[in-house]
């Protein structure tokens, strides 16, 4: 194992969101309250242990911070009110940052300045498409005595712009996990080879918690987070199949009746993330929650890109049906906007990431533990006399 140690991470983590690791004396009463932790993960007192000690490799060797759903349980017995649970918290922010090879991540967990201007330049970027495509095409193409939105911008276009743009999110997700895999699994690739069929036969975990999140309704008395979240997910999911699968069905000129599965599945997924995003805004304005006590302001932007983009969303479906044409191209405009910023500065990078660094760290452990059983059996197995 190695042991490179790193005096400034506790700084470090503190512009991760991290309130008081350093002040734990280590005395376990979080890990004994946690309904999360085991033998072989005894979190939070054992990641605090190695932040204070800035023992970094190990963290990242670890999946415990990805174990923990952050119920908050462990705040309130602390005797040194060391708010545990952030530290956790700060930990997956800081392990998302060094998935990220780009450094891109880091950037917009530590400068407010850097979230203000990726969203600025994405705004620009994604006006100056819309610019540059009408002076290609000619202006006096848009019609502007009724709404022909198709015209505006057409589907298909569009709709290739967010697949590309859909591959390089994809991209960005899939080389983090990688990293992320080759961190987890180097300890025990290094001294046994696993097989493919281990992998394979374990990787229902990953689906199961990934479209479940089950794990964490075993996390404290709270049930209703766990279905909030999973209710929240379900408006994104709804949204992204749309957008991603069947845009040339979803972005029409014509408006179908109200009784029409478009319109529904539109109108589902926009209450769920209206409802959700505000939900959550008005508990981290309360601090009601232990969850939502301290707040980074990467935890503030989730929420708040979700209600603009929702918000923007159903004002374009409103002016079109007002028939009303430069408020819904304009309105599209910005909504095509913070959609982009939203997921540019979300996926694989931001708040988001832990949709599929979650599902990953519980798949890796279920491998683990796999093979560790194989060695066991085999151990078991009496060495041949021949
Ligand atoms: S965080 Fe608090 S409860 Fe946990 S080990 Fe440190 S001092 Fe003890
Ligand atoms: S927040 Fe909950 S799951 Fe996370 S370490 Fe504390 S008690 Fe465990």
């Amino acid at each position: 194992m190695s042991s490179r140690v790193d005096p400034d991470l506790l700084l470090e983590l503190k512009d991760y969101g991290a309130v008081g690791a350093e002040i734990c004396f280590n005395c376990g009463t979080c890990t004994a309250m946690c309904p999360l932790t085991s033998d072989e993960h005894p979190f939070p007192r054992n990641m605090i242990r190695l932040a204070q000690l800035g023992l970094k490799d190990q963290i990242l060797e670890s999946t415990d911070p990805w174990l923990c759903y952050y119920c908050g349980d462990c705040a309130g017995t602390c005797p040194r009110e060391a708010e545990p649970g952030e530290t956790m918290m700060a930990l997956r922010r800081w392990l998302t940052a060094q998935y990220d090879r780009s450094g891109h991540s880091a950037k917009l967990y530590t400068s407010e300045k850097a979230v203000w201007n990726t969203i600025l330049r994405l705004t620009l970027i994604t006006v100056a498409a819309v610019i540059v495509f009408h002076l290609i095409t000619g202006f006096d193409r848009i019609v502007t005595d009724r709404v022909e939105l198709n015209t505006f911008a057409p589907v298909m276009l569009v709709w290739v712009i967010v697949l590309a743009h859909g591959a390089y999110l994809g991209y960005r997700i899939l080389s983090g996990s990688a990293r992320m895999f080759k961190l987890v699994m180097a300890p025990i690739t290094a001294e046994t080879k696993i097989s493919l069929a281990i992998y394979l036969q374990e990787f229902k975990e990953f689906v199961i918690h990934f479209l479940s999140q089950k794990r964490w309704r075993a996390c404290g008395e709270e049930r209703g987070r766990w279905f909030k979240h999973l209710l929240l997910m379900s408006g994104y999911g709804t949204m992204l199949v749309l957008i991603m699968g069947f845009l040339w069905w979803f972005q029409t000129d014509e408006l179908y009746p109200f009784y029409h599965p478009q319109r529904w599945l539109g109108y589902y997924a926009t209450i769920v993330l209206i409802y959700g995003s505000i939900e959550i805004l008005i508990s981290r304005t309360k601090k009601r929650e232990q969850v939502h006590r301290f707040s980074h302001p990467s935890d503030w932007l989730f929420p708040v890109f979700i209600l603009v983009a929702a918000v923007t969303g159903i004002l374009v479906h409103i002016f079109r049906y007002a028939d009303w044409p430069w408020p819904t191209y304009i309105m599209y405009v910005i909504h095509i906007a913070a959609m982009v910023s939203m997921l540019d500065t979300e996926v694989g990078i931001g708040k988001w990431a832990h949709l599929f660094y979650r599902p990953l760290a519980m798949y890796l452990e279920a491998v683990k533990v796999r093979v560790r059983q194989e060695e066991a059996v085999s151990d078991l197995v009496p060495a041949s006399t021949d």
